[in-house]
């Protein structure tokens, strides 16, 4: 069926007025410091990312409004009011001050979608502790990879995962002083060298004052996955919290009354930027689903949770799709109004599928673990075109951009002007919720920045009418399921297989997840490349990586193409899986 390219909004499609309906005079009437009042601060001045998502309401009139309802197949529902919150919060902030643990000292938390994680990071918030969010499906070596660049003084996770992908590991984890473990499995953890959090919590006092922190304090480590080297820890500031409630109120269009469910698990910068933070700032009911994907349970959630905006994903969506429209059809949806998406690309036929299915589009915006939140998106009032990520956020000035490239002198960008010219995206440096760091890795930071720009990475085109459409990133890194995942952490892993030598990883497409981790392998003599052996080494790399980050596939190949100087071509490698053309090969090491 031939499909219009706009999706054009009417007023029907806009079941209350959106909070941004005037696209050009709000961006030119936009300020940083005005957004910032409508935060409340803290006494002296300072900012704070777990008051203001939390005590400011706990203290008003939204105090018993529920903060956070927990949901899963097995356990009754549990709701936690604003009020709840702020006394729960307060205790784990006591938990750690009696343990020592201050301000700018590093906490990990690595769990399901169960309250403590959530009390955790707000609570660490509060107490200026800088928190790291870890996914619970990593293997022991990405954990204790993060742990080791971040120095984690603690980690909150629950004795289950403590037991399988912790314990091993934790004699080589040196700053780690303390492990709280939420008694999941048993009601009680008695694991030599960790404390229960549950008997913590309950000796402490649930009164406490939030720690003043100023805007430019650290209070999120969020790690990313690089091409090369380990991975980066991003550094941000409480001063993001001007983010988060901007665009909680742009792009995620949050009025106070709505059922807000994020699908993005907490392990992930969305799941903390907008499945923790922005819904608490808009004082609105966030819904957290324990479980794993279904799509029965979805439109049943979607249903019975009156779901009015629902933040979720490109590789959840095709999964929708593949259930089939039958299914969506046997579940009403009066509550919905709004559907936002982030992580991949957005296929068109997903927008259109939205519409025609689900009776909304969706609409795609987009970010990256150093943008700290929504830069570019599709709001409510916007037409839509299927296809693109849609116009920058006010506050926020994106362009394309060409590198100039010149031996020897320092790294220069030209502006693109001209419309539908392939280019990488970059964005005006001093949003607040912009990264202010790669922990210990000043150098890698600096080369982001040119001319106050900052370069994302990412390739992309503006359109003339302002639209912004994603092309591919400018490196090697995979994006799978949403999650980035760095083909060196993975290759490092495979070569410490004893029959392997040399290991190139890439993102082979995949019409569902976006990409999977396909690995080549080169042997060491005197190893059969056979059945045996590949199920062997995929199965290192599972219990090694996890089965997040482990290769779904794995290619044997006499030896790999490499540079003159030496670097595995994973272009190349892609390249050839794909039976595209090999582009310049002129760096090709000869008989590769
Ligand atoms: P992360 O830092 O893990 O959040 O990943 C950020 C990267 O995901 C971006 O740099 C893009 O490559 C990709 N990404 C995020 N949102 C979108 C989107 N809407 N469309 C296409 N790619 C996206």
């Amino acid at each position: 069926m031939e499909r219009p390219p706009v999706i054009h909004k009417t007023a029907q499609d806009l079941r209350i007025a959106p909070n941004l309906l005037d696209y050009d005079a709000e961006c030119r009437t936009f300020s940083w410091d005005e957004a910032r009042k409508a935060l409340q601060g803290l006494p002296g001045g300072g900012l704070n990312i777990g008051f203001e998502a939390v005590d400011r309401h706990a203290a008003g009139p939204g105090r018993d409004q529920v903060a956070l309802r927990f949901v899963s197949r097995d356990k009754p529902a549990q709701d936690m009011s604003y009020a709840e919150l702020a006394r729960q919060t307060n205790r784990f902030a006591n938990v750690l001050h009696k343990l020592g643990v201050g301000k700018g000292d590093r906490l990990y938390v690595m769990a399901g979608r169960i309250p403590e994680l959530y009390v955790a990071v707000l609570g660490a918030l509060k107490n200026g502790t800088v928190v790291t969010p870890m996914f619970s499906a990593f293997g022991p070596e990405p954990i204790a990879t993060r742990i080791n660049i971040g120095e984690g003084m603690v980690l909150v996770t629950t004795d289950a995962l403590y037991r399988r992908k912790v314990k091993q590991l934790r004699d080589k984890m040196p700053s780690l002083h303390h492990v709280l473990l939420v008694a999941e499995d048993s009601g009680v953890t008695d694991e030599p060298d960790t404390l229960d959090l549950g008997n913590l919590m309950a000796e402490a006092s649930d009164s406490f004052s939030t720690v003043a922190t100023s805007p430019d304090d650290p209070a999120l480590l969020h790690f990313t996955s690089g091409t090369t080297g380990t991975p980066k820890g991003a550094i941000h500031v409480h001063g993001a919290v001007v983010t988060h409630h901007a665009t909680g109120r742009y792009a995620l269009d949050l009025h106070p009354d709505d059922r807000y469910w994020c699908t993005a698990d907490p392990g992930w910068v969305t799941g903390t930027s907008y499945g923790i933070i922005a819904p608490l700032l808009h004082g609105v009911t966030s819904l957290i689903d324990r479980e794993e994907f279904d799509a029965t349970r979805w439109y049943t959630l979607l249903q019975q949770e009156k779901i009015s905006v629902w933040y979720t994903a490109p590789t959840a969506i095709r999964m929708l799709m593949k259930s089939g429209a039958e299914l969506a059809s046997q579940h009403a949806r009066p509550d919905l109004r709004f559907i936002a998406s982030v992580g991949e690309p957005l296929n068109p036929e997903a927008v259109w599928w939205g519409k025609e299915v689900l009776g909304l589009p969706i609409h795609d915006n987009w970010w990256q673990t150093e943008t700290g939140g929504i830069m570019i998106a599709n709001t409510p009032a916007f037409d839509i075109k299927p296809g693109s990520m849609g116009r920058p956020l006010p506050g926020i000035e994106a362009c394309i951009v060409e590198h100039l490239e010149a031996e020897g002198e320092p790294a220069r960008v030209r502006v693109i002007h001209e419309p539908d010219v392939e280019g990488e995206l970059a964005l005006k440096s001093g949003w607040p919720s912009m990264f202010r760091g790669y922990l210990n890795n000043e150098a890698r930071y600096r080369k982001c920045f040119v001319d106050e720009l900052y370069l994302t990475g990412d390739l992309a085109k503006q359109d003339a009418d302002g639209y912004y459409w994603f092309v591919g990133r400018a490196d090697d890194v995979i994006k799978s399921a949403g999650h980035l995942i760095g083909p060196f952490e993975v290759e490092s892993v495979l070569i410490e297989h004893p029959a392997v030598i040399e290991a190139g990883v890439i993102g082979k497409p995949d019409p569902v997840v976006g990409e999977v981790v396909k690995a080549f392998v080169s042997l060491r003599d005197g190893y059969q490349p056979d059945e045996e052996l590949r199920l062997s080494i995929m199965a290192h790399a599972r219990k090694r990586l996890g089965a997040a980050v482990a290769p779904k596939e794995i290619a044997f190949l006499p030896s790999l193409p490499r540079t003159r100087s030496g670097k595995i071509m994973r272009r190349l490698l892609k390249a050839r899986e794909l039976g595209l053309p090999e582009g310049d090969t002129s760096t090709l090491e000869s008989g590769a």
